[in-house]
C-alpha cells in the first residue's frame, strides 16, 4: 500500500483506492499533500490502454461491442488493482 511521504503512514486500501482518483493525494493522517510517481501515473496508461483497443478493433474486425466490453472490464480491473502499487511522493516531478 502507498506510504505517506510526510509521516511515513502506510494509506488503507480503501484510502488508497480514494485518492487514485486525484492528483494531489491528501494524506489521512497528516492531511499533507502527496504527488504519484509520474513514471507510474493511471491516466496516460489508461488512455493508452483504450486507444491500444481501438486498434484491436480496426485491425482484427472485432466488433466494437465486444472491444467496448473488454475495454470496460480492463479498466475496472486495473482501477481496483492499482492502488498498492501506488508510490507517494512529497512534490510533484516534473513529466520527463
Ligand atoms: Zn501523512
Amino acid at each position: 500500500m502507498p506510504i505517506c511521504s510526510h509521516c511515513k503512514h502506510e494509506w488503507t486500501y480503501k484510502q488508497a483506492l480514494k485518492s487514485s482518483f486525484r492528483i494531489t493525494k491528501k494524506c489521512p493522517y497528516c492531511g499533507e499533500n502527496n504527488y504519484e510517481d509520474n513514471k507510474q501515473q493511471g491516466g496516460l496508461f489508461a488512455i493508452l490502454s483504450v486507444v491500444a483497443f481501438m486498434l484491436l478493433n480496426i485491425l482484427f474486425d472485432i466488433p466494437l461491442s465486444w472491444v467496448i466490453t473488454i475495454a470496460i472490464i480492463y479498466l475496472t480491473a486495473f482501477i481496483f488493482i492499482r492502488p498498492p502499487f501506488i508510490k507517494l511522493h512529497s512534490e510533484q516531478r516534473p513529466y520527463w
